[in-house]
Parts: C-alpha cells; sequence; structure tokens
C-alpha cells in the first residue's frame, strides 16, 4: 500500500505534518532516526504509519501505561491489530497477549522498558519478525533529562540480542544538544537520519518585558481588553464565579504559591474576573477553577506550574509569566498553552534578576534533595504516572547536574537578553532553523528602539575580567569597575587594577544590564554554578580588539534607570 493510501486508510489523514514523511520514508528504508517534535507534533503517527506498511511486528518502548493505552484503543478502534504488555494486566491477560504476540498477531505491540529484557518476553522477541522499534520519550535514557529513566538503558541490549537488527526509531519532545547526543550514543542509534521541527508556533507573538513595577505592567496590559470591569476604584466586584465573563482567556504563571495568591487579590480587588489555581488548594477546589475557566466563568487564571497539565482550552489570549520559569522547555511547554486555536495570541516573558537568584536557589536545594523538579509545584501529579512497572528514580544529584541546570537556565536568561529574533532563538534551541530575516512577528523583531553603540563599555567590562583574572563574579566585578570601597575589594587589593573605578559614573544596573548582553552574544561565558565567574569567551578578543562593534537597545538602557540612590 502507498503511504498517503494507508494515512488516509487507517487514520483517515490527507497530509502528513511537518518532518512525518521525511522520517516515514526513512524508516521504510531502514535507516535508525532520531525525530525531535513537540507534544502534540505527531511523533506516534510516524512509527505506526511504517508499522502498518512493513512485515512483521513493530516494538513500541513507552514509559507511560496510561499512554499505551490509549495509543492502543486508538489503533483498534481504526481496525489495527495491536495491543499492549504491562504491569497493568492479570496473569490470565498477559499469558494471551504474549501468545498473540508469538503467533504474530499483532502490527503493533507497546512495553514498557523494563518488559524487554524479561526471560519471557525476550525469548519470544527472539522468534519474531520485527519491523522496527520505536523509543517513544527518548529523553528519559539520558540521566541528564529531565525524567531519566535508568530502564531504558535496558534497550540496547535488548536490540543485541535480536537476530538481526531492525530499525530503531527515537522520539522526543525535549532535546537540548547535549541530550540529543546521549540519546544518540546511549541507544545506540546507527547514523540516524534526524529531524527536529514543528516547534514553530507562527500564531504566538513573543516577548520580553522587564517592567520595574509588574503588577503595573500587568493592569496596563489588561486594559487593553474589555473584561466588562466595571470601575478601577479598588471595590471587589465580579470574580467570575456567576455566568460567563467578558473577554479574552489567559494565564499568568508566578513562581510561588504566595505570588499567585497576591497577585489574584490585586487583581480581584480591580474587578478581573480571575482565580488562583496551585497545588496547595484541595483537588475539588483545583477542578472547580479549571472548569470555570473552561467554561469561561473565569477569564484569568493566576496560577503555579502546577496549571495546566491536561488543560486544553483553545482560545487562550495570553500567558503571561510573571517570573521566569527554570529553562527554555519548561517555557515553551507554559507559553504553548496560548493560542491553540491557531488565533493570535501572546506570550509575554518578564524579566526580573530577583527571579534568577530565586531559580538558583531552588536548583541548589533540588540538588541537595536530589530532586529534579525544582520549581514545580505540581504536588508530585507530574510524576505519579511513572511510578509503575517497577521504575525507581534514580536521581544523580551533585555538581553536574546543578551546572547542567544552571546552563539550562542561563539559555532562558540569555533569551532575555538577546536583541534578535525571539521565534529564531526559540527555534534554533531545539534544533530548528531561525527565519533568516527575524520573523516580523515577536517583540525583538518588532522593537523600533534605536541601536545604541556600547563598544566602548563592553571593552571597559571585559578588560576588567581579562585583568582580574577571569577569577570573580560579576557582582565584584561591577564593583571594581564602579570604584567601590568594599572591604572585599580592599582586601583583594583589586582597587589596584588598573580597570578600578573605570565606570564610576555608570549605574551599577546599567553595568549589569551590559554584562548580561554580553553574555547573551557570547562575548562572556559564565562557568561555575553556585557562584559563576566571568570568563572571556572566543569573540571576545574581536570586541577587545575593536575589530566588531557591540550594541544594545535605547529601550534596554532606559529600563535600568532607578530612581533611589545607589550605594556604592
Ligand atoms: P505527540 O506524540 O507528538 O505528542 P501525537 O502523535 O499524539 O503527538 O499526535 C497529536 C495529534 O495529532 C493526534 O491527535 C494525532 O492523531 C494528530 N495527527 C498526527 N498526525 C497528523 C496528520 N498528519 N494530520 C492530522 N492530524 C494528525
Amino acid at each position: 500500500m502507498e503511504k498517503l493510501e494507508a494515512l488516509k486508510k487507517n487514520f483517515g489523514y490527507t497530509a502528513f505534518r511537518t518532518g512525518q514523511e521525511r522520517l516515514i520514508d526513512q524508516i521504510l528504508a531502514g535507516r535508525d532516526v532520531l525525530g525531535i517534535m513537540p507534544t502534540g507534533g505527531g511523533k506516534s503517527l510516524c512509527y505506526q504509519l511504517p508499522a502498518l506498511m512493513m512485515a512483521g511486528t513493530a516494538i513500541v518502548i513507552s514509559p507511560l501505561i496510561s499512554l499505551m493505552k490509549d495509543q492502543v484503543d486508538g489503533l483498534v478502534e481504526n481496525g489495527v491489530a495491536s495491543t499492549y504488555i504491562n504491569s497493568s494486566l492479570s496473569g490470565a491477560e498477559l499469558a494471551s497477549r504474549l501468545e498473540g504476540l508469538r503467533r504474530g498477531d499483532y502490527k503493533l505491540v507497546y512495553v514498557a522498558p523494563e518488559r524487554l529484557n524479561t526471560w519471557e518476553f525476550a525469548e519470544i522477541a527472539r522468534g519474531l519478525d520485527i519491523s522496527l522499534i520505536a523509543v517513544d520519550e527518548a529523553h528519559c535514557i539520558s540521566q541528564w533529562g529531565h525524567d531519566f529513566r535508568p530502564s531504558y538503558k535496558e534497550i540496547p541490549k535488548f536490540i543485541q540480542r535480536l537476530p538481526v537488527r531492525p530499525p530503531v526509531a527515537a522520539f522526543t519532545a525535549t532535546a537540548t544538544t547535549f541530550v540529543k547526543e546521549e540519546i544518540k550514543v546511549l541507544l545506540e542509534l546507527q547514523r540516524p537520519f534526524e529531524v527536529a521541527t514543528g516547534f514553530d508556533r507562527p500564531n504566538l507573538y513573543y516577548s520580553v518585558a522587564k517592567p520595574q513595577n509588574k503588577l503595573k505592567f500587568i493592569l496596563e496590559y489588561l486594559k487593553k481588553f474589555d473584561f466588562g470591569v466595571v470601575s478601577h476604584t479598588g471595590a471587589k466586584e465580579t470574580s467570575g464565579s456567576m455566568g460567563t465573563s467578558d473577554g479574552p482567556s489567559g494565564i499568568i504563571f508566578c513562581a510561588t504559591r504566595k505570588t499567585v495568591d497576591s497577585l489574584t487579590r490585586e487583581l480581584q480587588q480591580k474587578g478581573y474576573p480571575v482565580e488562583a489555581y496551585h497545588a496547595g488548594y484541595d483537588s475539588a477546589q483545583r477542578k472547580a477553577v479549571q472548569e470555570n475557566f473552561m467554561f469561561d466563568r473565569t477569564k484569568i487564571i493566576v496560577a503555579t506550574n502546577a496549571f495546566g497539565m491536561g488543560i486544553d482550552k483553545p482560545d487562550v489570549r495570553f500567558v503571561i509569566h510573571y517570573n521566569m520559569p527554570k529553562n527554555m522547555e519548561a517555557y515553551y511547554q507554559e507559553a504553548g498553552r496560548a493560542g491553540r486555536d491557531g488565533e493570535d495570541s501572546d506570550c509575554i516573558l518578564m524579566y526580573a534578576p530577583a527571579d534568577v537568584v530565586r531559580q538558583k536557589l531552588l536548583m541548589a536545594s533540588a540538588s541537595v534533595n536530589a530532586s529534579v523538579n525544582a520549581s514545580a509545584d505540581d504536588g508530585g501529579e507530574a510524576w505519579t504516572e511513572f511510578g509503575m512497572d517497577g521504575a525507581s528514580f534514580d536521581l544523580s544529584s551533585g555538581i553536574d547536574r546543578e551546572t547542567l541546570m544552571h546552563n539550562n537556565l542561563q539559555t532562558l536568561v540569555n533569551y532575555c537578553h538577546t536583541h534578535e529574533c525571539l521565534r529564531g532563538e526559540i527555534l534554533e534551541y531545539f534544533g530548528e532553523a531561525a527565519p533568516a530575516e527575524g520573523c516580523s512577528k515577536c517583540g525583538n523583531c518588532l522593537n523600533t528602539s534605536q541601536m545604541v553603540d556600547m563598544t566602548v563599555e563592553a571593552q571597559k567590562i571585559l578588560s576588567c575580567i581579562f585583568r582580574t583574572n577571569q577569577r570573580y563574579g560579576s557582582g565584584t566585578i561591577i564593583k571594581v569597575l564602579r570604584g567601590s570601597k568594599d572591604k572585599k575589594i580592599m582586601e583583594w587589593q583589586l582597587d589596584k587594577q588598573s580597570t578600578y573605578g573605570i565606570m564610576s559614573a555608570h549605574s551599577e544596573n546599567l553595568i549589569k544590564e551590559i554584562i548580561m548582553h554580553l553574555i547573551a552574544q557570547g562575548y562572556i561565558q559564565m562557568t561555575g554554578s553556585t557562584y559563576p565567574i566571568l570568563t572571556l569567551s572566543a569573540t571576545s578578543k574581536q570586541l577587545l580588539k575593536g575589530e566588531t562593534q557591540f550594541f544594545v537597545k535605547q529601550d534596554r538602557l532606559d529600563a535600568t534607570t532607578v530612581s533611589k540612590k545607589e550605594k556604592l
């Protein structure tokens, strides 16, 4: 059967989504593949369709019992002979499915990784005509990914013991360069064909805001919509508990439950139809809030990252991050709740240095507790599904993981300080090509603010880092540049440095801002985690020598002027 025909007949679709056809072609040609697509991007079809077209049975390795069942139910509904084998089955059911598998009754069989090397399954597999092995959520093999699953490491052993090696197709929505390389090496993929695609959400307008006052910014932003708010005088009005409310739906994510509660109160007092959601509320309350939102009784949800799992409201017009999340993947997922219906929607990330500090503290304590989900407020929900089939989460802690988490955070900090196209930054992060000329639809592409030449300032900062032997963090560097009389500075005799006080006319905030831009543009590197040290990069020399120029947008510089007097 031809591909498109099979697509139509078995799935009822008329066309492939981006990336699907290329991956399917390569699998059909017998090649290993690595497909990186966002959640909902259509990864399943990439192995289900070849499984149908190829002779034999496809083995699909999947980490979640609930997911296996859903997938198999869907396939069976479409008339595809398939089954799953996991610990949820009774003894008799298991025996009957294994027998069916032995007879070659199924085109697809879903298994948990723990099952692969059990004596019985491995023995049946060796006698089976296997069309392909699909590894779903392939990032689970990496200890550095966010849901490491030790039993994934058993997959290559299973494959090695097969009489004939079938093509191996790995899929994930998570792929920092590091995790991607780990997947290829640890799964022992052979010359894999790689596709990263589908991460672009053209209807989302990404922007970064650095307001002095976040609440004021939100109130100003909300003014552009009509929520039917009667007055802004502080009188308590409807909070959406009765009837439907006017205005668009939106979500405001905050880092802590406390911020959620206080921001909700502020917005309710101004009369907005808003409710709070976090893991501190009991499940009945959470369910009620969720339903009010789904049925448009509440328009705005202020929430921690506990909100959103399993919530799929198509017409969310804005997602604002009141605090910065812990990495680009978390941001992409959360911001991605906007505009599921394809209509234009805003994704605004608010940046404040304090949020970076908070994330770092969370990471440090997470590392101590050997917990990966540093800022999660999910009450454990995200993980309960994984607690099956004998899987234990052997989470490694220690400095390496911490450094990695800091690097991931830094990527997002850089996102907040770049003046490149924000959509491009996101796409490149996920391994896709950025739009060549910018997207002309993000905060940076639309920012008409003047570029200011900051080459001299940048040179002063770089020389200071160089002269102090690349041993200090930004706090110390700024103090030296501003000529601080700080005890430590005097003690370390940094006041004897030639760069001491050469930026005394500049504010601390301004220098900090320039440093952030230098990091974002790759002229400065940050090494170490808890106390990161600034070092020069391969390109800093060009800037120091004046071979290249360095610019910062005027509005970013303006935002650094604060009214209160700064102490030296
Ligand atoms: P992922 O595994 O990448 O999260 P899924 O495989 O579950 O995503 O696919 C998400 C949705 O997209 C499913 O409802 C699926 O049926 C649908 N889908 C996949 N491929 C296509 C296609 N070519 N045309 C239309 N819908 C598709």
